[in-house]
């Protein structure tokens, strides 16, 4: 399998995962006009995506996810909440082309994708997990705080995307109204670097060598801080970089690294 990071951040999110029969997108957060850009830079056609999983409502996620669907014919599967919160912004799609997630798991050729539930200020917050073989690549950003049910998920994955969404004392004493502040600290915000340094270690296991760190904040965050800060977490704890972990960051404006496992 492989995974690529197109863009992510606050400003836009879309993923791209890929087995030997099956390319599907998690999230098209941008202009439809990016994305196909963003493919294109790493070798793929739109047309041959299979599928956009959306996890959440929110514009940052779903922005170009109505163009692609209408120009590429590709279908969009979600939850059935979060699509009654951002139909009215998609725009007219197919009726074939829009599939509902009303199971745990969705079957797409080799693929099996299978949601779990993030702790986050929508509708009905979903991440997935891509099976094929004995391989496993798990996605969860936008989330308050590491529940047990994102860990359960998230547990012997060969490679995540996580949030680092943010640095505390920057958010604190930032720019952002109060109001910002305390939706983003709550449990149904986002993750700070420290959190996601500690979620790292709590599923850290036989199979977890690849985390890429994503997600972060414009304002509250630099991929510096975000880096270094998980890499305190982890090495302070034992844990020894490039031995039992390889770490990634996306990038906001650009593809990331493409992720072989
Ligand atoms: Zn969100
Ligand atoms: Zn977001």
């Amino acid at each position: 399998m492989n995974f690529c990071s197109l863009y992510s951040g606050s400003s836009g999110n879309s993923i791209f995962v890929s087995s030997k029969n099956a390319r599907i997108l998690i999230d098209a957060g941008l202009p439809g006009k990016s994305i196909e850009k963003a493919l294109d830079s790493i070798g793929e056609n739109p047309k041959d995506i299979d599928g956009i999983f959306v996890t959440h409502e929110h514009t940052d996620h779903t922005k170009g996810v109505g163009v692609l669907s209408r120009k590429y014919n590709i279908p969009i599967y979600t939850h059935p909440l979060t699509w009654k919160a951002m139909m009215s912004t998609v725009g007219k799609i197919k009726e074939e082309n829009i599939r509902i997630i009303d199971t745990q798991c969705v079957t797409i050729k080799d693929m099996d994708i299978i949601s779990y539930m993030l702790p986050h200020d929508a509708a009905y917050p979903q991440g997935y997990a891509i099976h094929c073989g004995n391989k496993k690549f798990c996605l969860a950003t936008d989330l308050g705080y590491f529940s047990k049910e994102v860990e359960y998920a998230l547990k012997d994955a060969d490679a995540i995307l996580l949030e680092s969404n943010h640095d505390v004392e920057m958010l604190k004493f930032g720019p952002y109204p109060y109001t910002l502040k305390r939706r983003i600290l709550s449990n149904v915000g986002h993750l700070s670097n420290e959190d996601c340094g500690k979620a790292i270690l709590s599923i850290l296991g036989t199979n977890t060598k690849k985390v890429m760190l994503g997600h972060l904040s414009k304002t509250n965050n630099y991929p510096e801080l975000a880096y270094q800060t998980v890499v305190n977490v982890l090495t302070e704890n034992g844990v020894k970089l490039d031995r039992d972990i390889k770490l990634f960051m996306a990038k906001r404006d650009m593809p990331s690294n493409y992720i072989e496992f």
